[in-house]
């Protein structure tokens, strides 16, 4: 037996689990396909005052904590590629593949204006662009900027037209002639998987309108444009003009549990932010008289219009704002209203490459395509095969409480795999601050209400949209 775990994905959930587990004393291998680690939350992770309350209250593992915890080990730009053996003892193969930046950058961007590839930044929902040589973001861990090989006019080791950014970097930090590939191997007591889930395409949605004006974005964009450091600083201001948006819509198209919270989440900040109206139209119609009266009331309480209708329509106005038309069930006339800025609420999908994995490791997905989880042991959170567990969204999509909470007892699951007289549980981790940012001040029309207050209103509010979906 071994004292390492092995954890795929390093997004809020991977991370969580390999805090857990180094924190007990074992050795965390963190296995990411992406060049920085944090996943959809990586904005989140950079300091305790760019959380805001997104995790639930509880906190987010930080880069700080992460790039110092000597029980952890990161690879990034990395595939699971092999799994053989049993619980206790397993030999994984991991192949690591050339980042062609060192850890000599010092990150002084000047190969970003020399490189003359230019592509949408995926890190910001590609509401900005990057370069082919980039950092997703202002801080990221490993903090070495990455050259994206799929986009550069170089295919090394032999076709290497473009110099512009090894001539630039002062430092050296730049290699052409570095291993394509590097496989690793490692013989670990579990695993632990948690590659995340997928948000729904963007394109599936222009019959909405998405496309047709800047400030139609999906909830995806809005959620970047809202974190702290984001491409607005943490302001969901216009992408047209930049403007601060005095009235919101949220249309929501699919009353999946997912993209419920996703809309309470972002109706609580947007309210946070001043936004003056907010509003919210489900595209389905809510039947019963009874339940309709109850949502109608929450929402007045907290602020915010929900209307359920049909035949939605939006287009841009000569004066960049938006209208929308949609037939409303409860009067059953056409109305149309106008908005700063529409956001359209996508659900999520399995992430892709999950069948790879599911292949790869000899775990068993369900017929939702979702990683299917063993009832032997009832914790939910064992996969079909023994001693690889599995953690966040990956089985399913569900709250950043939820998968900080599976991490939680993958966690504790993967440890028991372990030879315990080897921990080394002596590491201290370094303690987060638990301050959160200080947002603007309330709305002045719900000035009078506690936020805590606020916040259990759109909760109960959209809860109440949902045991309608459910029903
Ligand atoms: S790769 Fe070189 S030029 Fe680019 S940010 Fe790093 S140190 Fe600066
Ligand atoms: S080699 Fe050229 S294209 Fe490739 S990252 Fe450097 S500057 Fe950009």
């Amino acid at each position: 037996m071994t004292d390492s775990v092995l954890i795929v994905g390093a997004g809020v959930a991977g991370l969580h689990a390999a805090t857990e587990c180094a924190n007990a004393g074992a050795r965390a291998i963190v296995v990411e396909q992406g060049p920085v680690v944090g996943g959809k939350l990586a904005a989140a992770m950079t300091k305790a005052l760019a959380i805001g309350d997104r995790a639930e209250g509880d906190s987010v593992p930080l880069f700080e904590a992460l790039a110092g915890n000597e029980n952890i080990e990161i690879i990034t730009l990395a595939n699971l590629e092999s799994i053989e053996g049993r619980p206790g003892n397993f030999t994984v193969s991991i192949r690591e593949r050339a980042r062609f930046v060192t850890d000599a950058c010092t990150r002084c961007k000047l190969c970003r204006a020399a490189c003359p590839v230019v592509r949408p930044n995926e890190f910001d929902a590609g509401l900005t662009y990057r370069k082919a040589i980039y950092a997703p973001m202002a801080e990221t861990l490993p903090g070495e900027w990455v050259i994206d090989i799929q986009s550069c006019l170089n295919t090394p080791p032999n076709y290497l037209p473009c110099h512009r950014c090894v001539d630039v970097c002062a430092d050296d930090a730049i290699h052409f002639d570095l291993p394509l590939d590097t496989v690793h191997r490692h013989v670990v007591g579990a695993v632990i998987l948690a590659p995340g889930f997928r948000i729904d395409d963007n394109a599936s949605f222009t019959e909405l309108g998405y496309g047709a004006h800047p400030d139609i974005l999906m909830s995806a964009e809005l959620q970047r444009l809202l974190e702290s450091p984001g491409p607005t600083g943490g302001y969901a201001s216009k992408p047209s003009n930049e403007d601060y948006p005095e009235s919101v819509l949220l249309v929501l198209d699919d009353m999946s549990h997912f993209a419920l919270y996703i809309v309470a989440s972002q109706v609580h900040q947007l309210l946070e932010q001043d936004v003056e109206t907010v509003a919210v139209l489900v595209l389905s119609q809510l039947t019963q008289e009874r339940e309709n009266a109850r949502v109608q009331e929450l929402a007045d309480k907290a602020d915010v219009k929900i209307s359920t209708g049909t035949m939605f329509k939006v287009d841009p106005t000569p004066e960049n704002s938006l209208s929308v038309s949609y037939e409303d069930f409860s009067t059953n006339r056409l109305v149309k209203e106008t908005y700063d800025m529409v956001v359209l609420c996508s659900d999520v999908a399995p992430p892709s490459g999950l069948a790879d994995l599911a292949q790869t490791t000899g775990i068993e997905l369900a017929e939702s395509g979702y990683i299917a989880i063993s009832g032997a042991n009832g914790d939910g959170v064992s996969t079909s095969k023994p001693g690889v567990f599995v953690a966040g969204c990956a089985s399913g999509a569900m709250t950043i409480k939820d998968s900080i909470a599976s991490a939680r007892t993958a966690a504790g699951d993967a440890l028991a795999n372990l030879n315990q007289t080897l921990l080394r549980p002596d590491y201290v981790p370094q303690q987060a601050p638990q301050e959160l940012a200080p947002g603007p001040a309330p709305a002045a029309a719900s000035a009078d209400i506690p936020e805590h207050e606020k916040r259990a209103r759109i909760e109960q509010l959209l809860y109440a949209l949902l045991n309608k979906a459910d029903a």
